[in-house]
């Protein structure tokens, strides 16, 4: 059946820039200059002020960026990064990709972030960094973050795949630790028509390092040298010039989507789930409108039967994935993830969405509860 309102709609938002996105894409094409093209360098200096950053350097996914930053920090084998395990898979494989082990520190239930109280409990001499994630959009209290990384000397790698133009005491994130990842898989706040990533830093020997990897290991402006290992990791020419395009309308999208947030807050209340809390001094970015609930499975085939698209990130804690069992992890290392992800219910929000919309996704779940 198809779903009257789908989890996300990428079709609405390309219909209404449509004109703009053709000419962009138009014009790659016409110049066939399709890897690190002059679009990728407009889009890295566009997104980096976007950001209020000194460097932003585009790569191939956010995975990418997540796996790169860690490699320019110098984390290998051996080395342990902090982070949590309320996350999509990909911020703790971008640590065992580099030989590192991840290491789980439970989240704060009310803004599902990890729990910086908790942090300094794991510290040891082999700890190099945290990754924090920004997840559904809610900036993680970074200062105290910021407090314990600098107490023990440790990077952090802010994972911000979900959190573009989300703010933090009214600082945009990007710059709140050594270096923030972003993520522009299709279905994220700012997409691309494909995979693409970012690393924004204000360090700029990072930023050298970074850009010399995702390209083989090439210096800038080198082509036959390769003075590093590196990887195949760049950002093309198609995705940067799609990207420029949406990035004039990212501000306008956010608002809509706190608008529509406002708005689901307001017409769920009364009913027996959890809505979503911003917490004091942030912009919630609302990647994600989830609601925690119980009888969520339940609830969540009920919906879809409905052909409401709600969504479920994430129903196994990284910790209980079975790719990481290596990990010796069990189930109630961490109660507050594990609880979470038996309740947490995304709800369709996309800038596009309409009142009318919201109605009928709000008047399904009173039903379905
Ligand atoms: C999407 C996402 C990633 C990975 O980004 P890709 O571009 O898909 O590689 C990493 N972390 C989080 C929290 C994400 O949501």
């Amino acid at each position: 059946m198809q779903q009257r309102i789908p989890l996300v709609d990428l079709s609405r938002q390309y219909l209404r820039i449509k004109e703009e996105i053709d000419e962009a894409i138009r014009k790659v094409i016409n110049k066939t200059s399709f890897i690190m093209g002059e679009e990728v360098e407009a889009f890295e200096e566009e997104f980096a002020r976007f950001c209020h950053a000194k460097h932003s350097i585009g790569v191939a996914s956010g995975t990418a960026a997540l796996h790169l930053s860690l490699l320019a920090c110098g984390v290998g084998p051996g080395d342990e990064v902090i982070t949590t395990p309320h996350t999509f898979i990909a911020t703790a494989e971008a640590i065992s990709h580099c030989g590192a082990t991840p290491v789980f520190v439970d989240i704060d239930p009310i803004t599902f972030n990890i729990d910086p109280k908790r942090i300094e409990e794991v510290i040891s001499q082999k700890t190099k960094a945290i990754i924090p994630v920004h997840l559904y959009g809610q900036p993680a209290d970074m200062d105290a973050i910021n407090d314990v990384a600098q107490k023990y000397n440790l990077w952090v790698i802010e994972d911000a795949a979900q959190a573009h133009d989300a703010e933090y005491h009214d600082q945009r994130i990007g710059t709140m630790g050594d270096m923030a990842c972003f993520s522009f898989y299709p279905g994220k706040n700012l997409g691309a028509y494909g995979d693409g990533g970012a690393i924004v830093t204000n360090n700029s020997t990072i930023a050298e390092r970074v850009k010399s990897l995702r390209n083989h290991g090439r210096m800038p402006g080198s082509k036959y040298e390769h003075t590093i290992i590196g990887y195949g990791e760049r950002l093309d020419s198609l995705q940067a010039a799609i990207l420029n395009a949406k990035l004039k309308h990212l501000r306008e999208w956010t608002d809509a989507r706190r608008a529509h947030a406002v708005y689901y807050n307001e017409l769920l209340s009364g009913l027996d789930i959890v809505t979503p809390q911003e917490t004091l001094n942030t912009r919630h970015v609302y990647h994600l409108y989830v609601i925690r609930l119980n009888n969520r499975d339940a609830v969540w085939k009920k919906m879809q039967e409905q052909g409401i698209g709600v969504g479920i990130h994430y129903p196994i804690p990284l910790h209980l994935q079975p790719a990481f069992k290596e990990l010796l992890y069990s189930t109630s290392d961490f109660a507050l993830a594990e609880e979470a992800a038996k309740q947490v219910l995304s709800l369709p929000l996309y800038p596009e969405l309409i009142d009318s919309d919201i109605h009928k996704v709000v008047d399904t779940l009173r039903e379905v509860l």
